[in-house]
């Protein structure tokens, strides 16, 4: 190979690399270290290395919420091991996406049971997310509006409230607990758009207005530090923002390049970011 193509297939890994590591962290290498950090009696969270994972451990085994990459596996088992000798149960999947959905190849023959929407599992066996890896495992239990699984006394509700970040988001309320993990409904600072996974700028909004019909006052996001209500108030209000920001720019006739700055400018996309790939493209089509 000469040294100009050598240099341009590592400048393309890169450019590949950052675009993941700016939503997800990590991608390739070895498994990242993980931290649990309790959030109420019984519900824990699991930070790094891919989507949050939420721990509700009751005396009949425990519950998840996502289960991160396969890679995750381990380390996940012993952060829930840290805090509990009950086995993994039921994982709850809020969407396809591999970092978190990915470990469900290890948990299932571990012997937990997944459930998603039907969306997602189709999302998985369709293999609608491009640089997903090739052996990701769907759910074995699904549902379309919403499911609750009863455990140890205990309850935890899933439900699809409309698109958003992809067509089959479920979020999962924990009522004893007033606390809710919205799956990558509310990730990061500013909302990535999935339109290869059935994503919607416009919905995106009215699907958490749905959810926050339900009573609670904590949020476990997809990704970044437990939350509150009212700071999930202030993201809907950002996606909102956004989507009549864009579409302004759209029915003026301005390119998808221009809508882009406007994105980079106003809102902190980056130029190598999953959001300039699988959101504007889709946005431009959507809002017009
Ligand atoms: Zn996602």
């Amino acid at each position: 190979m000469s040294r100009i193509l050598v240099a341009r297939v590592v400048v393309g890994s890169l450019f590949l690399f950052g675009c993941w590591i700016a939503y997800t962290q990590n991608r390739g290498g070895a498994p990242a270290a993980l931290t649990i950090n309790k959030v109420k009696d019984d519900l824990y969270e699991i930070e790094g290395d891919g989507g949050n994972v939420a721990v509700y451990i009751t005396s009949e085994g425990v519950i998840l919420v996502d289960d991160k990459y396969d890679r995750d596996f381990d380390n996940i088992m012993a952060k829930v091991k840290s805090v509990t000798s009950q086995p993994v149960k039921y994982i709850l999947s809020t969407h396809h996406h591999e970092d978190h959905s990915g470990g469900n190849s290890k948990f299932l023959p571990a012997g937990a049971e997944i459930i998603s929407t039907a969306q997602a599992r189709s999302n998985i066996v369709e293999h609608k997310q491009s640089n997903a890896s090739p052996g990701m495992v769907g759910a074995r239990v699904v549902f379309t509006q919403e499911t609750a699984v009863f455990l140890g006394g205990k309850e935890v509700r899933a439900r699809y409230f409309g698109r958003g970040h992809t067509n089959g988001d479920a979020m999962v309320y924990f009522p004893a607990l007033r606390t809710i993990h919205t799956g990558d409904l509310m990730a990061g600072s500013t909302p990535l758009i999935d339109y290869p996974g059935g994503g919607s700028l416009a919905e995106w909004a009215k699907t958490l207005d749905e959810a926050m019909k339900w009573d609670f006052d904590t949020v476990i996001p997809g990704h970044g530090p437990v939350t509150t209500k009212a700071n999930l108030l202030t993201y809907r209000n950002n996606v909102e923002k956004l989507r009549i920001r864009a579409a302004g720019l759209i029915r003026e006739g301005k390119s998808q390049e221009d809508v882009g700055k406007v994105m980079q400018a106003e809102f902190g996309w980056t130029p190598t970011s999953l959001q300039m790939q699988w959101s504007l493209p889709g946005m431009m089509a959507e809002l017009k």
